[in-house]
């Protein structure tokens, strides 16, 4: 069931959103090569906590991290660790919180130090992907719209859909009804209505878009190792347009 948000609830989904940003934003200077993924863990638990919000994802059908981060081939749900970030490296980070009972989500794609021209290259045409997508969302179009621009853009620079997780409903659960896919037909799928609060996610593969997961039952990586990028927000359609909650 598709729950539809009142104006009061997407005012708390905004705050939770902006929590969101706020964390990617504090993040940002401490992505540099030497730093352990588990660092930056730990850094954005507090700041969520010091804010008033949980960690969306800590417990989360037992994930046992506030941060999912994906390096490189990582697709998504990366544990963090005591692993370095190197440079040349991609760093995905998917990030959660609750407040008051609302949550946020919102995943990006951030370079380490000097990185290939390929690399710049799935990360500067996944971001626009995901605003492909965001530009389909309005009331009366179609879910299936979404997925629809996101994979065309995506077939258009010649770039991989990881096809196996889909973007999601938001609300007082992290992941609820609908399926956001980022593939799809055109005037398919749920139709779009005043209050609908989705988070977009592409994922998007510079070689073949098959995936396997990792023996720690979590963390999803290109079956051919290559680069993978991840950029989410989570957005509210209303008939006033589109709020695009964990943005700036
Ligand atoms: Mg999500
Ligand atoms: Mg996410």
């Amino acid at each position: 069931m598709i729950t539809l948000r009142s104006k009061r609830e997407i005012e708390l989904l905004k705050q939770a959103g902006h929590i969101v940003y706020l964390t990617h934003q504090y993040l940002r200077p401490f992505i540099k090569a030497g730093i352990k993924t588990i660092e930056l863990d730990r850094l954005a638990e507090e700041f969520i906590r010091s804010h008033d919000a949980t960690p969306s994802f800590k417990g989360y059908e037992g994930f046992p991290y506030t941060l999912c981060i994906s390096i490189n081939d990582e697709v998504v749900h990366g544990f963090p660790s005591d692993r370095k970030l190197r440079d040349g490296d991609i760093i995905s980070i998917d990030i959660g919180a609750c407040y008051k009972g609302y949550h946020g989500d919102s995943a990006w794609t951030y370079t380490v130090g000097n990185v290939s021209d390929d690399a710049k290259y799935l990360l500067e045409h996944t971001e626009k992907a995901l605003s492909e997508g965001i530009k389909q969302a309005k009331v009366g179009a179609r879910i299936g719209d979404i997925g629809y621009a996101i994979e065309q853009y995506a077939i258009k620079h010649n770039l991989g859909v990881v096809k196996e997780l889909v973007g999601h409903g938001v609300g007082t659960s992290v992941h609820e009804a609908p399926d956001v896919p980022n593939y799809g037909s055109k005037g398919t799928g749920p139709k779009i209505k005043d209050g609908m609060v989705i988070a977009i996610e592409p994922m998007l593969t510079l070689g073949s878009p098959d995936i396997y997961i990792l023996d720690n039952e979590w963390t999803v990586v290109t079956e051919d190792s290559s680069l993978a990028a991840h950029f989410e927000h989570t957005i509210a359609i209303t008939n006033d347009g589109v709020l695009i909650l964990t943005g700036e």
